[in-house]
């Protein structure tokens, strides 16, 4: 790959990687130009009656690949959306679920707007109109077209499309699942706010428990004490910074936002932070840490995991050469460019990249999807009977042991956490961390075998590549 002269545009960087990766396989260019190119796009502008005016709105939903249905992705609402940016965003979620398996195409939508300068009522106007606009030309749809949330969006937005399209499809007793992260009481999931954060985390812990690829980062040791530095404090963003700081040791020495960084060398506490930009707006003025106007310059500042949670390119052909961390994990979709991407690996960093890294939204989206389609909770029928069997096996351990005349049984704090049965969340959980384990490891197992690979994104799109050609070649294409 050879770096371009100008940044390429988010869909002509995704492309670039595309070929990149697909030049190392062998493909018939036909095929190869069937899977990279987007299949449609549909462009909506519709006008909604509000504060007295009618305001026209843009929105887009991109079909990426048809080779597995329904096609899944997020719907994003920012000023940033255009259609360069939403077929960049669909193509990489054809990549993404290939590489976890999960059964589904790739597609993602974007509404033209900035969510804060309308109100929640406004708001619910305009997304039940798009609602409508999409639901219509079945790009919403159960078994079609199933959106989730995205930048901009969240359970609200995901609750009045559901309820919008069950009013439009009176009889489809499969309605709840044509949209996914929705809140639990509109046939939501557990987990599924917390799921890219969680997957975040859950990469991070696979790639530790190979000492080969940590050395290569020029690392070593596990997670404990490791510095990390956040770019953007979103959904996905806190959560991956809170799960690695509460529960694996790392310490968050800097965060950035929109109105700057913030920074403590001994950790950041996220809670804290988070809500103290619940109540100001930003990170300025955060009691725990020291305020910098500059946020940017974080993203070069030396430390061991550099966290972008944030939005594409923000690492370009502009400041990659500055970057210090040696181990980067794409949170967000699309951080770095592709001609970041190359100067980053001439470095020797390593990159654990986006289709992988945040693909626990889409995961926990398709748990939420199969729950929605059999209609029944995970573990509603199985819980209580592991509970009776785990229970049964305790008390004849307990029973061999007094009748050994043994001092000492099994522990209390052992028997509470061994006879209890898993629910929703803890089920949800397990499937997440086997699919980040068991999709890190596809990757490596290419990194690590084939010398024309150099890095793991190489190694993510030749697994995903492959798996969609294979689709599209049972077709008969
Ligand atoms: N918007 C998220 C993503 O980019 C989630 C998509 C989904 O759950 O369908 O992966």
């Amino acid at each position: 790959m050879n770096a371009p002269l100008r940044e390429p545009s988010f869909r002509e960087s995704v492309d670039l990687m595309f070929n990149h990766a697909a030049r190392l396989m062998d493909l018939s260019p036909g095929l190869e130009e069937k899977i990279r190119v987007c299949n449609s796009t549909y462009v909506v502008r519709f006008g909604v009656r509000l504060r007295g005016a009618i305001h026209t709105f843009t929105g887009y939903r991109s079909v990426h690949s048809e080779h597995m249905e329904p096609v899944k992705g997020g719907i994003r609402y920012s000023l940033a959306v255009n259609q360069d940016e939403v077929e960049a965003l669909a193509a990489l979620m054809t990549y993404k679920c290939a590489l976890v398996e999960v059964p589904f195409g790739g597609s993602k939508g974007g509404l033209c707007l900035e969510p804060r300068d309308w109100n929640e009522h406004e708001m619910e106007l305009i997304t039940r109109r798009f609602t409508y606009e999409l639901a219509k030309r079945d790009l919403i749809h159960p078994s079609q077209n199933v959106p989730a949330p995205d930048m901009g969006t969240s359970e609200r937005e995901m609750a009045w499309i559901v309820d919008q399209y069950r009013r439009m499809n009176t009889t489809d007793i499969n309605a709840s699942a044509c949209v996914t992260g929705k809140p639990l009481n509109a046939g939501g999931i557990h987990g599924r706010v917390e799921a890219t954060g969680r997957g975040v985390q859950y990469a991070l812990r696979e790639f530790f428990r190979h000492k080969e690829d940590v050395a290569k980062a020029g690392l070593d040791g596990g997670l404990e004490g490791k510095r990390v530095i956040v770019q953007g404090l979103g959904n996905v963003g806190f959560h991956a910074a809170k799960f690695l700081s509460e529960e694996d040791g790392c310490l968050v020495t800097a965060v950035i936002e929109r109105d700057g960084a913030v920074s403590n060398p001994e950790g950041l506490s996220i809670e804290f932070l988070k809500a103290h930009i619940g109540a100001c707006g930003g990170v300025k003025g955060f009691p725990g840490g020291t305020y910098h106007e500059d946020g940017s310059d974080w993203l070069e500042a030396d430390c061991d995991i550099l966290i972008p949670a944030a939005m594409e390119s923000v690492i370009n052909l502009g400041n990659a050469a500055r970057v210090q961390a040696p181990l980067i994990i794409e949170a967000a979709n699309g951080p770095i460019t592709s001609g970041a991407d190359e100067i980053l690996r001439k470095k020797g960093a390593v990159i654990i990249p986006d289709m992988y890294a945040n693909a626990g939204g889409v995961t926990v989206s398709y748990f939420e999807w199969v729950k929605n389609l059999s209609h029944i909770r995970f573990g509603r029928m199985q819980r209580r009977q592991e509970e009776a069997q785990h229970a049964l096996l305790v008390q004849e351990l307990d029973r061999v042991a007094k009748t050994a005349g043994l001092k000492h049984g099994l522990s209390e704090n052992f028997k509470e956490q061994y006879v209890r049965g898993a629910g929703e969340l803890e089920l949800v959980r397990s499937g997440l961390d086997d699919t980040m384990r068991t999709a890190y490891q596809s990757m490596r197992e290419v990194w690590h075998s084939r010398k024309d690979v150099e890095d793991l994104r190489t190694a993510a799109y030749l697994v995903s590549i492959a798996r969609v050609a294979g689709s599209y070649r049972s077709k008969g294409l």
